[in-house]
C-alpha cells in the first residue's frame, strides 16, 4: 500500500485509504502484469513532437515519447505506465528499447535537427544505469551533440550527488541536459544551478491561458528572465493557441512545443516538420 500510494501521502501523513486508491492499486497491478507478459519490442513505440523556433517557424528538435500499445490493455498513456515500469525495475529495458528506437529515427534527419529524450530517476540512479544509456548513444552512431536528455527535478535531486556525476557523464559525452516540467517542484534553485544544466523546459500548467492569467503571464515572465540570466536555453512546453503563442512572443520566448504547432505523431508523419534540404530521394515520394 505504501509503495502504490507514496505520491498521495501528504507531507508524511498518509491520506484516508479510498475506494479510488483500490481502483488505482487494481488498475496498477494490471499494468504491471501486462508489462511483465509484454514483448516491449513491439509493442512500444515512440511518437516525436518539433519543438519549433518562433521567430523562423523551423523545427530545431523533435521531442521523444513513448507510446505502448498492449494487446491485453490496449493503448497505455506514459504517466500510466512509465511510473509502473519503475517500480517493477522495468525502466531500464523501456528506456534502452525507446531510446535505441528513437536514435535510429533522428539518424535519419538532418543532423541540425536534435532530439530531446525523457530519462526517469533510475536511469541515472547508478553508474551502471548512465553506461547502459552511453552505451546505446555510442552504438547509434548519432552525434550525441544532437541529443538532449529531458530530467524533472524529482530525478535529479533524489541523490544529488549521484546524480550531478551523472549528468556530467553524460555532458562530457556532448549532450545536453534540460530541466523538464519547471516551476513544478518544489527544489531550491541554488542546487539545480550546481547541476550543469543546459535548457529548462517550462510547465504547460504556466502556458494555459497564459494571454489571459496575468499570475502564469507573470510566472511565464520570470522564469524566461531566469533562464536566461542563468545563461540556459529554454523550451515553453504546452502552446496550444494562437493568443498564448503571441503573449510567448511578446514575453521574448524563442522555442515552443505544443498543440498549436502539432501533438506528438508518428515517426512517418514528421516530413513536413523536416527541412527540404534530403535530396531527390525524398522528394520522388
Ligand atoms: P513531458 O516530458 O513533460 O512531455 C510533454 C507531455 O505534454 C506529453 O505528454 C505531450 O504529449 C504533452 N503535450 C505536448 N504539447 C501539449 C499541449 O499543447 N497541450 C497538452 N495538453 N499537452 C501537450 P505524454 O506524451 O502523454 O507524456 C507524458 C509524460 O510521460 C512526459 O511528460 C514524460 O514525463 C513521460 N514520458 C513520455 N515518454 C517517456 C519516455 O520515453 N521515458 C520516460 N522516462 N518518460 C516518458
Ligand atoms: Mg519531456
Ligand atoms: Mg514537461
Ligand atoms: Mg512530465
Amino acid at each position: 500500500y505504501a509503495l502504490y500510494c507514496s505520491k498521495r501521502t501528504n507531507r508524511g501523513h498518509p491520506l484516508l485509504f479510498t475506494k479510488q486508491h483500490m481502483v488505482e492499486i487494481e488498475q496498477n497491478t494490471r499494468i504491471e502484469q501486462a508489462l511483465l507478459n509484454a514483448d516491449l519490442n513491439t509493442e512500444l513505440t515512440v511518437f516525436y513532437q518539433p519543438i519549433i523556433a518562433i521567430d523562423t517557424g523551423k523545427t530545431m528538435a523533435f521531442e521523444a515519447l513513448a507510446r505502448w500499445t498492449s494487446p491485453v490493455l490496449g493503448n497505455v498513456p506514459p504517466s500510466d505506465f512509465i511510473p509502473v515500469a519503475e517500480r517493477a525495475g522495468l525502466i531500464s529495458e523501456l528506456t534502452r528499447i525507446l531510446l535505441k528506437k528513437a536514435l535510429a529515427t533522428a539518424s535519419q534527419w538532418p543532423d541540425n535537427v536534435g532530439l530531446s529524450f525523457n530519462l526517469s530517476a533510475h536511469d541515472i540512479s547508478s553508474s551502471k544505469a548512465v553506461s547502459l544509456i552511453v552505451g546505446t548513444i555510442l552504438a547509434s552512431g548519432v552525434d550525441p551533440q544532437r541529443l538532449d536528455l529531458e530530467l524533472t527535478e524529482t530525478a535529479m535531486l533524489h541523490d544529488f550527488a549521484q546524480a550531478k556525476a551523472a549528468i556530467e557523464m553524460l555532458q562530457l559525452l556532448g549532450c545536453g541536459i534540460a530541466l523538464d516540467d519547471f516551476g513544478t517542484g518544489y527544489s531550491s534553485l541554488s542546487q539545480l544551478h550546481a547541476l550543469p544544466l543546459t535548457k529548462i523546459k517550462i510547465d504547460r500548467s504556466f502556458v494555459s491561458n497564459l494571454d489571459q492569467n496575468p499570475a502564469s503571464y507573470k510566472i511565464v515572465k520570470s522564469l524566461l528572465a531566469l533562464s536566461s540570466d542563468m545563461g540556459l536555453g529554454c523550451v515553453v512546453e504546452g502552446v496550444e493557441t494562437s493568443e498564448e503563442l503571441a503573449a510567448l512572443k511578446k514575453l521574448g520566448g524563442r522555442l515552443v512545443q505544443g498543440y498549436f504547432y502539432s501533438p506528438p505523431v508518428p515517426a512517418s508523419q514528421l516530413e513536413r516538420f523536416l527541412p527540404q534540404t534530403t535530396g531527390p530521394a525524398r522528394m520522388a515520394g
